[in-house]
């Protein structure tokens, strides 16, 4: 599953290829793509005619705002997009990817969503195992609200809310294991799997220990780790796990090299001692038990 540096990494993808891009058309190839409105004629009729005006993330979703034309008659210029037109919000969930597509070509059996311009530039929305959605929320209604997962989100990594005092007051009397707390969406934001065992590792923290034993000092090596793993990340693209996939529809061998994340057996580039993997709530974790306490 894409975490918050792939899916900053698709934001970023976004921001550049659709520069300007206005919805001319678009077509729903599988309707329980279309989270809301629950009409997806409502979902279509919605988004046409909008400007992308801009693209954020917030947690693992992308939040595209949107703007209408004021005056129907008025060619296009940019300024004139002055009233909002809500949020285009979209959860990639396990496979979801972006493909922007210059020419007109067929679309795959797993193509979910099409949004055109009027030159027939594409942006399409492509899932095989269809978890992923998409929701727009029209002016005057409140994203935070209606996407539950959305409103319920913990602080995001990089934000001043998300330090060691907060994580101090987190953990305590939490008897869940620390892995557990760091998947939580509602304590904080974007970390899946893969970021999870890797700022574990970083720390020296092992991922099993009971989330309210962990020492003051731990905390704030454990939220530098986070900070410093995520930032690497981000800044060489994501992982090329978790079939993701940038805007060019690669998954190829660039990104972020793992020190333990699917290295089950391999020696630890600290010890060398041998990685090992466990479950832990349902997922896999990967941990050096010599460096990791
Ligand atoms: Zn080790």
């Amino acid at each position: 599953m894409p975490e918050l540096p792939e899916v900053e990494t698709v934001r970023k993808g976004l921001e550049q290829k659709l520069n300007n891009f206005i919805i001319n058309k678009v077509e729903v190839c599988r309707d329980s793509t279309v989270a809301f409105p629950t009409n997806k004629e409502e979902f279509i009729k919605g988004l046409q005619n909008s400007l992308i005006y801009k693209w954020d993330r917030r947690g693992k979703y992308l939040i595209a705002e949107l703007k209408k034309l004021e005056n129907k008659n008025i060619q296009f210029p940019q300024e004139k997009f002055s009233i909002n037109n809500g949020f285009l919000v979209v959860h990639l969930r396990m496979t979801g990817y972006f493909k922007f597509i210059n020419n007109l070509t067929q679309p795959c059996k797993h193509t979910r969503i099409r949004v055109f311009d009027k030159n027939n530039k594409e942006l399409r929305y492509i899932d095989v195992r269809s978890f992923g959605q998409m929701w727009w929320i029209k002016d005057g209604l409140s994203p935070y609200k209606i996407i539950k997962g959305l409103g319920s989100l913990g602080p995001e990594p990089f934000s001043k809310e998300f330090n060691t005092n907060y994580l101090k007051k987190v953990i305590a009397k939490r008897t869940k294991s620390i892995k557990a707390i760091l998947l939580d969406q509602t304590i904080v934001a974007g970390i899946g799997n893969i970021y999870a065992d890797e700022s574990l590792y970083s720390a020296g923290i092992s991922p099993f220990r009971e989330a309210q034993t962990i020492k003051k000092n731990e905390l704030i090596r454990l939220k530098e780790s986070i900070v410093t793993v995520l930032k690497k990340s981000i800044g060489s693209g994501g992982t090329t796990f978790s079939d993701f996939r940038d805007l060019e529809g690669e998954n190829g061998n660039f990104g972020l090299q793992t020190n333990v994340y699917r290295r089950t057996g391999k020696e630890c580039r600290k010890c060398g001692n041998l990685i090992e993997r466990q479950k832990i709530t349902g997922r896999s974790t990967h941990w050096c038990p010599k460096c990791q306490k």
